[in-house]
């Protein structure tokens, strides 16, 4: 046992190699058709990341805005970098890199999907080329106590793989073990640590708890988007004993993309909603509605904005106790003057399952017994339309139930669109959750201005919170832009 804390030692299957890991790729017709979006101004964060492709943002911490559309959050949300520490700073020093490699595993503990061990890496690189000595760690899963199936060791030979060079395992997130192998950590090396949830400590942001991880390095790096709205031992906790205490860069663009560019955007933007409650994104509507021009909504939402209006909408997903709110958001685009597209035909069947009947009708004319599942032709050519004018544009939800093909033609043309006006220069922000899926299910997801690596984390900033990973972190130094 590592110390006070609860924790049993662990004997793990040999780690797995990574031919079956999913990289992801477009295919060559896209790629063809398709150039990436040209850079963005980087106007805040000092930019020295590993990777060029991650120092071409635009700045969380712009504040001029137009008058009328607020910034909620943005000045506090400026960090400092990792990239804005010196070479000095980090070399020879041991730094706690928080990262998300929480990746799907199947039941041989092959990785199934390696993005997110992929997304971590520019961080990593840059530490290892500065000399740092790199104490990696993550959580794995939703383990209670430690649970073998949920250890990191079957991402060694990837992390290695991408790195370079072999990544140590400790078997343990804090006590002597882990102490010796930090001890014997040479510059440029990288130990990951055993998945920091293995204690209950973590997840409870247990003071103590922290102040053993913080007492392996001497400054912390967060790179866990996806955990940035949890406040947890390892992204909130070691804060308070570490300093610096600074954004990685992954972190960094998440928060470049999804509050920088969305609250100073390049006008004409967009935003567009889609999903299956209006309930679950009452808070990012509200205050997408406070920064954009154009309002596209889609999904299972729009039901309850049509039977609001007094439409008949058969047996399609309607959320009774919401008909008075969807009606204040329309009321609330028309005073703010956002033009709110709603979906003039739908496609409907007339059962939910992926081989319904289905017929495309207008809005207005759902007959009973049938259920909208997808926006219609005419819907998608208007919503393409309205797009072409914009010079940013930022989607959170699926148009229609896109996991049966037969409904997923709104979404995939959508991504499609987003994938043309990328390569016209438009940005495009893609805000987690089920559009990540969607633009990859399209191949087009390389082409986007940033995909975002949290779903929930994602929400949270596009709602126009602060997340506690983020607000511990050092302040930036301000500038004058
Ligand atoms: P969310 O997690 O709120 O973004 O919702 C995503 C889910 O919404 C997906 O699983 C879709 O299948 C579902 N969805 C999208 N359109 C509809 C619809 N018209 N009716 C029911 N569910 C929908």
């Amino acid at each position: 046992m590592a110390s006070s804390l609860t924790r049993t030692s662990l004997s793990l299957r040999p780690s797995t190699s990574s031919s079956s890991t999913k990289s992801r790729s477009l295919p060559t017709s896209s790629v063809s058709l398709l150039r990436r979006s040209p850079p963005l101004p980087r106007l805040g964060f000092s930019s020295s990341a590993a990777d060029p492709s991650l120092s071409l943002h635009v700045s969380s911490r712009v504040c001029a805005v137009p008058p009328g559309k607020g910034v909620r959050g943005v000045a506090s949300m400026a960090k400092k970098s990792v990239g804005d520490l010196s070479a000095a700073e980090l070399k020879g020093k041991k730094v706690f890199v928080r990262a998300d490699l929480n990746v799907p595993l199947d039941d041989a503990q092959n990785i199934t999907d390696d993005t997110r061990i992929r997304a971590a890496v520019p961080t990593i690189k840059h530490l290892m080329a500065n000399g740092a000595k790199v104490i990696l760690s993550s959580h794995l899963g939703r383990p209670k106590g430690v649970t073998p199936k949920f250890s990191l060791a079957p991402l060694v030979p990837r992390l290695s793989e991408l790195l370079g060079i072999t990544v140590v395992k400790a078997d343990d997130c804090i006590g002597p073990e882990v102490e010796e192998k930090v001890a014997a950590l040479p510059e440029g090396g990288v130990l990951l640590l055993e998945n920091v949830r293995f204690y209950k400590e973590e997840e409870k942001n247990d003071p103590e708890f922290a102040k053993k991880l913080a007492s392996l390095a001497d400054l912390y790096v967060n790179d866990a988007f996806g955990t940035a709205h949890r406040a947890h031992a390892s992204t909130e906790g070691v804060t308070k004993f570490l300093k610096p205490s600074v954004a990685g860069f992954l972190l960094q663009k998440e928060l470049d993309y999804l509050v920088g560019a969305v609250s100073s955007p390049k006008r004409p933007f967009a935003a567009i909603v889609g999903g299956s409650k209006v309930s679950s994104k009452i808070g990012v509507i509200e205050s997408l509605l406070e920064k954009c021009d154009i309002l596209l909504l889609g999904g299972g939402m729009i039901f309850t904005f049509y039977k609001a209006q007094g439409l008949s909408v058969g047996s399609s997903l309607v959320e009774e106790d919401k008909l008075e709110l969807a009606t204040s958001l329309l009321a609330k685009a028309k005073s703010k003057g956002v033009s709110l597209l709603l979906p003039s035909d739908v496609i409907i069947a007339d059962k939910f399952a992926p081989d319904a009947n289905s017929k495309v009708v207008p809005a207005s004319e759902i007959p009973d017994g049938w259920m909208g599942l997808d926006i219609g032709p005419d819907s998608v050519k208007s919503f393409s339309e309205a797009l072409e004018t914009t010079k940013t544009v930022i989607w959170n939800g699926p148009m229609g139930v896109f996991e049966f093909d037969k409904f997923a033609v709104g979404t995939e043309a959508i991504a499609k669109k987003l994938a043309v006006l990328s390569g016209k220069g438009v940005t495009t922000i893609i805000g987690g959750g089920d559009s990540v899926a969607a633009v990859e299910k399209v191949g087009v997801a390389e082409v986007m201005s940033h995909i975002s690596t949290g779903g929930g984390a994602s929400l949270e900033l596009l709602e126009g919170k602060e997340l506690p990973g983020v607000v511990a972190l050092d302040e930036a130094v301000p500038v004058t832009v």
